[in-house]
């Protein structure tokens, strides 16, 4: 993975804007970043790119380069006509002004392809960091059909996406990111890269969608549902973490720790995706 300090700024914000922290509004100024971040998508001609948060459109523009056609979904509508003064002359964007966590990607996606004539879709975004995790569970649990997903995140959450499930930095999220995905870092990006600056240094990463799971699991909502109580008190053994479950009496928790080898004093942390899916697997629900 490569690491970035700005080197210089030609993606002076616009004058006036007041950025919004609520709204994660820290906009990248560096354009070898930006150009490294549209480059690591992957996004050719043949690409629909659904870019999340373009912000005043300077990624937007690095992708509509490469890109087929790129639809950027922006929350805050005091950007769209900045976004049109600046992308006036292209014509393979469009902006649709909403909120990414409530927009149909599964009907959106299909439709821009069918429209446009492209073979494939990818999500790229220097993504709001107050939503970072509902964002990527969306793309995940919603299945929305793009092949890969480049986003910018905060280093600590970077790690746990790349982390190896059963490791020390492994966090919920990590399983259900390995279970679609395979994870990629690719840079290392210095909070003086952006404007205004954060408080924490960022990372790229890139998820490429697996064909079939590493894993096979009768139910997969209910090993997600596992990862999930087990890591809600992370510091518990497994056993007292899982009885936090409505559904399951301590007598089947521990039958089912038993029948799937797993010691019920270990912690979530230390499981595997593969302990995960054979302990779902021990468990019926009534
Ligand atoms: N892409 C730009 C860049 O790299 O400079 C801006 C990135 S900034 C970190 C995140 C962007 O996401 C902001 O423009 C913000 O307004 C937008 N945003 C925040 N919440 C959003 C939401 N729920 N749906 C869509 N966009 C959102």
């Amino acid at each position: 993975m490569g690491s970035k300090r700005q080197k210089k700024t030609n993606n002076a914000p616009a004058p006036g804007f007041r950025h919004q922290k609520k709204l994660g509004q820290n906009f990248l100024t560096d354009p070898e970043i930006v150009r490294g971040i549209a480059a690591a998508s992957g996004a050719d001609r043949d690409t629909l790119v659904i870019e999340i948060g373009p912000g005043e459109g300077v990624l937007t523009e690095a992708l509509s380069d490469l890109a087929g056609h790129v639809t950027a979904i922006e929350l805050d509508e005091r950007l769209l006509p900045i976004l049109r003064v600046r992308l006036f002359n292209r014509d393979n964007i469009d902006i649709v002004q909403g909120d990414i966590l409530q927009t149909d990607l599964n009907t959106l996606i299909p439709e821009r392809l069918a429209a446009y004539g492209l073979s494939e879709a990818r999500i790229v975004g220097n993504l709001p960091y107050y939503i970072t995790t509902p964002i990527l569970m969306k793309l995940l649990e919603e299945n929305v059909p793009a092949g890969s997903v480049t986003v910018m995140v905060q280093k600590e959450v970077g790690e746990r996406l790349a982390a190896a499930p059963g490791s020390r930095d492994a966090g919920a999220i990590t399983y259900t990111v390995h279970y679609y995905c395979t994870v990629t870092p690719i840079l290392e990006v210095g909070r003086e890269c952006f404007t205004p600056a954060p408080k924490v240094d960022s990372v790229v990463v890139r998820l490429d969608r697996r064909d079939a799971p590493p894993v096979e699991t009768a139910d997969p909502d209910r090993m997600f549902r596992l990862i999930k109580t087990g890591f809600m008190q992370r510091r518990k053994t497994l056993l007292n973490a899982l009885s936090a479950l409505p559904m399951y009496t301590r007598e089947d928790l521990t039958a089912a720790l038993a029948a799937a080898g797993i010691d019920p004093s270990r912690r979530a942390e230390s499981l595997t995706l593969q302990d995960f899916a054979r302990l779902a697997d021990e468990l019926t629900e009534a």
